[in-house]
């Protein structure tokens, strides 16, 4: 059983120092728990913060045990009266080939209902991401205007096509032409920006939102956010999702200095953890399960074959390696 372990805190960009990898006995049952083999393996940036040991809504990692993450997998032994060997099972699980885990603390899916993967993305935590955050804060009104960071990211694209749902322009920013080509031509985005190649980001979002920024989703923070907050429109809204640009700064940048336009605009701005909608998954799994289901939803994968490559996987959301969902196939 080889798993991947936490061997250092990062000092700014993770390295392979920052993971050891150790090989162990395939662990033994205690009552009510089940042993999963992985399949598929998430790599999320939020594990960026979970490696440090700042301060955060959710505990770190501890240094020298193997590292969590989303994963789907089968069930191989079972002590808990919900499961038996060969269900298809998604959780919080180990780094590993195979985890024993509480059968409480996993969920059963039907692989024949649509991809094993789509729990690890659009009915997933991402999708809900997407989902909770535009329509709770971002609450899209046809007509209106909506910009999205990270716009070709796992989170990124489901916010784009569920505001095209809601009957709005979109204006994508990711980090290049090839994400952006997809996000106009297979996603329906009206406009998308390479913010690595445009020398200029405010003019270039000026000219694709002509009638200002009604909603920002921002996932990324950084030059992007400073563009964007100077032309939002009276009573515009930010959902602030992520932060990428600054996870592994080493100093913490001071500002934004834009909160006398936030307050001249009346604008919104909240910041928001997926799991603060925990008592609307059920109504949020539906919708996006249905939408997928209808085609409303497309999506796109990055999968990287072997445990031993999850660190390099991981390191790659912030190269930004992916388009879409960032996953591990375990070999
Ligand atoms: P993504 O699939 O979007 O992967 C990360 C992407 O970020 C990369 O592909 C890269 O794309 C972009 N990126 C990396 N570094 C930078 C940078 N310095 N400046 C601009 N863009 C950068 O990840 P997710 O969809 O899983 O997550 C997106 C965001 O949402 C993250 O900030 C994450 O922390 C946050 N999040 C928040 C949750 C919440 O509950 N609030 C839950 C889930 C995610 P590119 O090529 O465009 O640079």
């Amino acid at each position: 059983n080889r798993q991947i372990l936490l061997a250092q805190r990062p000092n700014g960009l993770p390295d392979q120092s920052t993971y050891s990898f150790v090989e162990t006995e395939i662990p033994s049952l205690e009552p009510n728990e089940v042993l999963v083999k992985a399949q598929y393996l998430s790599v999320d940036p939020y594990m960026r913060g979970k490696m440090s040991d700042a301060k955060s809504y959710t505990a770190p990692f501890e240094l020298n045990k193997p590292l969590q993450g989303g994963v789907v997998g089968t069930v191989i032994e079972s002590k808990h009266t919900k499961f038996n060997p060969g269900d298809t099972v998604t959780g919080l699980l180990d780094w590993a080939d195979y985890t024993a885990i509480d059968g409480n603390q996993i969920r059963k899916i039907d692989p024949n209902r649509a991809p094993i993967t789509t729990a690890l993305y659009v009915t997933g935590m991402p999708g809900l991401t997407a989902y909770f955050g535009l329509l709770n804060i971002g609450q899209p009104k046809e007509g209106e205007t909506v910009v999205v960071s990270g716009a070709a990211g796992a989170v990124g694209m489901i916010v784009g096509q569920i505001a095209k749902i809601k009957g709005c322009r979109v204006v994508g920013i990711a980090g290049s032409d090839e994400k952006n080509a997809y996000l106009t031509e297979e996603l329906g985005f009206d406009a998308a920006i390479n913010y690595k190649t445009t020398d200029n980001i405010r003019k270039a979002l000026k000219e694709a939102c002509p009638n200002g920024i009604d909603v920002y989703f921002d996932n990324v923070g950084g030059e992007i956010s400073d563009a964007v907050f100077s032309l939002l429109n009276f009573h515009a809204r930010i959902a602030l999702c992520g932060q990428i640009a600054h996870y592994n700064d080493t100093q913490i940048e001071m500002g934004p200095r834009f909160l006398g336009n936030f307050l001249k605009r009346s604008v919104l701005l909240k910041g928001f953890i997926v799991s603060d909608y925990a008592d609307q998954y059920r109504e949020g799994v539906s919708d996006l399960a249905k939408w997928l289901s209808e085609g409303k939803i497309k999506y796109k994968e990055n999968i990287v074959e072997g445990l031993e490559n999850a660190p390099d996987a991981f390191l790659g959301l912030f190269r930004g390696d992916n388009l879409g969902k960032q996953l591990v196939k375990i070999s």
